[in-house]
This record gives C-alpha cells, sequence and structure tokens, in this order.
C-alpha cells in the first residue's frame, strides 16, 4: 500500500520517490540503495533554486549507487551541502567520497569532528566539514533557510535534524524509523505504530529527550517527517499522532533495572 507517492522509477527494488515539490524546490527519496545485510536506509535529497543538500548519504557501497543516479535528478555540480545527521556509518561512512567528488561544504554536529577522521577522511578536505554548535543553527540553500535543530540523545548524543519550511517536512534521522513495514510512506499512523516501536525502545535513550522533541516538534508546522529508515509519515494528522506517541514513549533507560545482566 503507497499512499500518495509518485515513483518516478525503479532500479529493481531501488525506487526513487518525490516527496514534495513546489516552484524551484524540489524533496527527492532514494529509499533502497543498499544490499545484503545492511540496514535500509533512505537517502534524501533537498533541492532548491538548483543548489542540493543531500542528507545522511551513506556508506561506501550505497556512495557508488547514489552517485550514479544522482545524475538523474541533479547535476553534480549542484550539490552544495552535504548533511550528518550523526556520526554512524550508515551515513557517514563514505563522507570522505563525497567530499573528494564534490565541491560541497558538509555540517556534523561539533561532538562527532574529532571521531569521524577515523573513517579515512582526507587531511585536505576535513576543513569543509562546519562543525553544528549544540544550539543548531540556519543554513541557506537556494535562497530559503534550512533549520538544523538540535534532537540530542535520538538517538545519538550529538543529533540533528533538518526542517524544510517551505515543503514543512522535518528530515528526523533516526526518529521515526521503522523496519520491516510493507509501504514506503504513509498516512496510517495506528498500522505503522509497530514498524517502529521496538527500534525506540531499544535505541532512544530516555523518555525526556522525547518529551524536549515533542515539544520542539509542536512549535513547527510540519506535513510529514522524513526518517532515515524506513516510511515516511505524511499528512498533519498522522504527523500529530506521532509526535503524541514520542511523547508518551518509555524507552532506554525507563525501561531497564537496577543493574546489567552478568553473563
Ligand atoms: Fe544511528
Amino acid at each position: 500500500m503507497i499512499k500518495n507517492a509518485t515513483i518516478l522509477w525503479s532500479y529493481g527494488k531501488k525506487d526513487m520517490i518525490t516527496i514534495s515539490q513546489a516552484q524551484n524546490s524540489k524533496a527527492v527519496m532514494f529509499h533502497d540503495l543498499g544490499s545484503g545485510h545492511m540496514v535500509q536506509a533512505n537517502q534524501h535529497l533537498i533541492i532548491k533554486n538548483d543548489e542540493t543538500m543531500i542528507l545522511d548519504p551513506g556508506g561506501h557501497k550505497v556512495y557508488t549507487s547514489l552517485f550514479s543516479q544522482l545524475s538523474s535528478v541533479v547535476k553534480s555540480t549542484s550539490i552544495k551541502y552535504l548533511f550528518f545527521s550523526h556520526q554512524d556509518p550508515d551515513i557517514i561512512a563514505a563522507a570522505n567520497g563525497w567530499l573528494m567528488m564534490t565541491d560541497a561544504r558538509a555540517f556534523l554536529s561539533e561532538l562527532w569532528m574529532r571521531f569521524i577522521p577515523h573513517f579515512g577522511i582526507d587531511q585536505y578536505v576535513i576543513d569543509r566539514i562546519t562543525p553544528i554548535p549544540d544550539e543548531g543553527m540556519l543554513v541557506n540553500l537556494g535562497g530559503i533557510d534550512l533549520k538544523f535543530i538540535p534532537a540530542h540523545f535520538l538517538h545519538s548524543s550529538g543529533n540533528f535534524q533538518v526542517y524544510d519550511p517551505e515543503l514543512k517536512i522535518l528530515y528526523t534521522g533516526d526518529l521515526g524509523a521503522s523496519l520491516g513495514a510493507p509501504w514506503q510512506e504513509t498516512d496510517d499512523f495506528d498500522a505503522h505504530v509497530q514498524y517502529m516501536d521496538p527500534f525506540h525502545r531499544r535505541y532512544i535513550p530516555c523518555r525526556k529527550a522525547m518529551k524536549m522533541w515533542a515539544n520542539t516538534a509542536r512549535k513547527l508546522d510540519i506535513e510529514i517527517i522524513a526518517p532515515q529508515h524506513g516510511a515516511m509519515i505524511k499528512t498533519p494528522v498522522a504527523v500529530e499522532k506521532f509526535i503524541n506517541w514520542i511523547d508518551g514513549l518509555e524507552c532506554g533507560l525507563d525501561l531497564m533495572g537496577d543493574s546489567f545482566p552478568v553473563p
């Protein structure tokens, strides 16, 4: 069941979806460029007036596929920014390739700047990665200010989401991740929640972070939640249900006892 989606073309299972668009503005998602045992991951493109930001571009094998398929959507010279929501390998492992093959500037939480050189970032491209301060920042893409919104501990301790105020999309990284859902987008929150529940209970450290996020999300006008894994949540009604679910969910430390088991 795929609702409201425009699937432009498929390479086997590798679908590219236009999430939303307006004049001179487009949001595009590659849904399944991975292979083998890799966790499914989405790569998002925000395109505004011929400037492109790639969000969480993925690891080495995804890099090869994504780079070759990008030319169908944008010119590689339009890639102005790379956004890394946090430090996980499914996001940042191929950072060096992207920095070598494009002139893009990248953004990453200041917490992780000393760690990612271990992924093999060459000395002479590292200065093109801008540390994002803990309080977040604005970045102008094609005339629109995108907001890098703090979402620390969801799940990474230095973690950001991107809000596009023009298309009203919140790119939530690992928050809203679903695994195994048989759809790529949904407006049926009640049917979808079962695919999100186990991930959030185990990977998100505590309820306080969830509550902070819900309080923040309610200040934004959101029509689409676009996570890095699994399906998008569309329509304001489904988005509101999602925010309310996050707000009340016990997870991580809330569910743990007083000590760890000793094997
Ligand atoms: Fe992660």
